[in-house]
C-alpha cells in the first residue's frame, strides 16, 4: 500500500459513514502523489495524516423557539481545519441536509482554496441542520441568536472568520453580526458577507458568481474562445447562479436554464435575470413561478433534467453531487465544452472521469468558485484598515486573483506532468503551499 493510500484507510476506518469526506479526501489525496515524490521528508513527519485531521471540530446544541411557541433543537458545527497559512475562514451552512461529513468535506476543500487564492487565511466551515426555508424572519433571527451565542466563543477577527453559504444571506449575517457584536461589544471583521452599511465589501455578493465568470472566461480566452454568444445552463438560483448568470449575460452569452431544489426553468430566449432576483431575492419564492409571468418559458418538475438541455458551457452552482456519470454523458453528448463549477463538490468522481476522458475543459471548484472567499479576505482587509473600496478597485482585485488562480493551476498542472487537468493542477498547487507552512511549523 502506497501512503497515501495507507493514509485514505485510515481515514474511512477512523470516519466512518462520511461518505462527502471520504468523497472529497479520495479526490484530493489521489492527485497529490506527484508532490509526495518530490517531497520524501512530508510521510516521516505525518504531514498527510495531520491535513486530513481538523485541528478543532466543534459540535453544539442550538435550541430555538418558533413563532407559535414550540421549542426546536437544532445541531451546530463549526470544523476549524486548517490554520497553517492564516486564520481559519469559510462559510456557514443552514440546510437540513448538513451533518458532520458534509461540514468535514467543505471544510478540507476550503483550506485548499484558500491557499489557490494567494491570501492568507486557513480554512474552515460550520453551519447547521436548520432550514430557514418557509420560516418567518423573526423564526430565523431567533435561531441565528442562539447560534451565535454558542459559536462566538470560537471565532474571531484573528481567528475564525465565518461568512455565509447555502441558506446564509445577508439577512441570517446581519442577525449572526447583531449578536456577536451584543456579546462581545466589538466592531471587528469576525464576519464577512456584511451589509454595506456595518462593515461590508462592495462586490462580496457578487463575488463567488462574478469570478467563477472571470475563470472561465480566461480558459476560453487562452483557447482562442469566448463566452459571447454561448450557450450556458446553470444550475441552482441562489447567491452564486444569480451572479454567475448576471456576468456571463454581460459577457454575450446566452443562459437558457437555471434550477431551485423542486424544478427548473428553460427559457430559449434566455433567461430573464431581472425575473428570477424579484423571485429569489425580493419575494423569497419558487423558481415555478418564471414560467408563470414569462411567456414562452417552460417549467419542468425535478432538478436533473437541466442536464439534458444543450450547452456550450454547465456552470453547476448548487449543491454537492448535482451532476453524476450519467448527466455528465448527457452534457457530453449534447457537445458541452467547458464545465466550470461554482458549488462545492457538484461532479461526482465518475463525472469528472467522463469530462476528463471527452476533453471538456474541466475548472474545479476549489480554483473556479475562490472569488467568494478571496473577495471575504479583501473585505477582511478593509475591516481591519478602517476603510472602503470602490467597486471597481474590488472587482479589479477580485478578477486579477481569479485570473491568477487559473495560470497557478495551469502552471501546477503541466509542471507535473499532467497538463489541461485542472483537478491535478488545483489541488497540487493549493497544497504546496499549505504543506510547506505546516513543515516549517513543525509537529502541530
Ligand atoms: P444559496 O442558498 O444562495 O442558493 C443555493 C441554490 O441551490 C438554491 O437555488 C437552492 O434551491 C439550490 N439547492 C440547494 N441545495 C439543493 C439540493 N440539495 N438540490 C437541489 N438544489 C439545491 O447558496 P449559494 O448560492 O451561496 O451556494 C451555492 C453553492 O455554491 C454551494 O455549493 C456553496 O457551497 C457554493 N459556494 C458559495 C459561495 C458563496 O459565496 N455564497 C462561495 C463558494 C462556494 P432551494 O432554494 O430550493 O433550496
Amino acid at each position: 500500500m502506497t501512503y497515501i493510500e495507507n493514509v485514505l484507510s485510515q481515514l474511512k476506518e477512523r470516519n466512518p459513514g462520511e461518505k462527502e469526506f471520504h468523497q472529497a479526501a479520495t479526490e484530493i489525496l489521489l492527485t497529490l502523489e506527484p508532490v509526495l515524490a518530490r517531497h520524501p521528508e512530508y510521510e516521516s513527519a505525518a504531514l498527510l495524516e495531520r491535513f486530513v485531521e481538523p485541528e478543532r471540530a466543534i459540535l453544539f446544541r442550538v435550541p430555538w423557539t418558533d413563532d407559535s411557541g414550540k421549542v426546536h433543537v437544532n445541531r451546530g458545527y463549526r470544523v476549524q481545519f486548517n490554520s497553517a497559512i492564516g486564520p481559519y475562514k469559510g462559510g456557514l451552512r443552514f440546510h437540513p441536509s448538513v451533518n458532520l461529513s458534509v461540514i468535514k468535506f467543505l471544510g478540507l476543500e476550503q483550506i485548499l482554496k484558500n491557499s489557490l487564492t494567494g491570501l492568507p487565511i486557513g480554512g474552515a466551515k460550520g453551519g447547521s441542520d436548520f432550514d430557514p426555508k418557509g420560516k418567518s424572519d423573526h423564526e430565523v433571527m431567533v435561531f441565528c441568536q442562539s447560534f451565535m451565542t454558542e459559536l462566538y466563543r470560537h471565532i474571531g477577527a484573528d481567528t475564525d472568520v465565518p461568512a455565509g453559504d447555502i441558506g446564509v444571506g445577508a439577512r441570517e449575517i446581519g442577525f449572526l453580526y447583531g449578536q456577536y457584536k451584543r456579546i462581545c461589544d466589538e466592531s471587528t471583521g469576525v464576519l464577512t458577507g456584511r451589509g454595506l452599511s456595518y462593515g461590508g465589501s462592495l462586490i462580496r455578493k457578487e463575488a463567488t458568481g462574478y469570478g467563477l465568470i472571470y475563470i472561465t472566461e480566461e480558459a476560453m480566452r487562452l483557447r482562442g474562445d469566448s463566452l459571447n454568444g454561448k450557450t450556458v445552463v446553470i444550475s441552482g438560483s441562489g447567491n452564486v447562479a444569480i451572479y454567475a448568470c448576471e456576468k456571463a449575460q454581460q459577457l454575450g452569452a446566452k443562459v437558457v436554464a437555471m434550477y431551485d431544489s423542486d424544478g427548473c426553468i428553460y427559457d430559449e430566449k434566455g433567461i430573464s435575470l431581472e425575473v428570477v432576483r424579484r423571485i429569489k431575492e425580493q419575494e423569497r419564492g419558487r423558481i415555478r413561478e418564471y414560467a408563470d409571468r414569462v411567456p414562452g418559458s417552460v417549467y419542468k418538475p425535478g432538478c436533473k433534467n437541466i442536464w439534458d438541455i444543450p450547452c456550450d458551457v454547465a456552470l453547476p452552482c448548487a449543491t454537492q453531487n448535482e451532476i453524476d456519470a450519467e448527466d455528465a454523458k448527457k452534457l457530453i453528448a449534447h457537445g458541452v465544452k467547458y464545465v466550470a463549477e461554482g458549488a462545492n463538490m457538484p461532479s461526482t468522481l465518475e463525472a469528472i472521469d467522463e469530462f476528463k476522458r471527452a476533453g471538456v475543459v474541466f475548472l474545479p471548484a476549489k480554483a473556479a468558485n475562490a472569488g467568494g472567499v478571496a473577495t471575504s479576505a479583501l473585505e477582511m482587509a478593509q475591516a481591519s484598515g478602517r476603510m472602503f473600496w470602490t467597486a471597481e478597485k474590488v472587482d479589479s482585485k477580485l478578477k486579477e486573483i481569479m485570473i491568477n488562480i487559473y495560470h497557478n493551476i495551469d502552471r501546477a498542472a503541466s509542471e507535473y506532468g499532467y497538463a489541461g487537468d485542472y483537478v491535478m493542477g488545483a489541488n497540487i498547487a493549493g497544497f504546496e503551499k499549505v504543506a510547506d507552512a505546516m513543515f516549517a511549523q513543525g509537529i502541530v
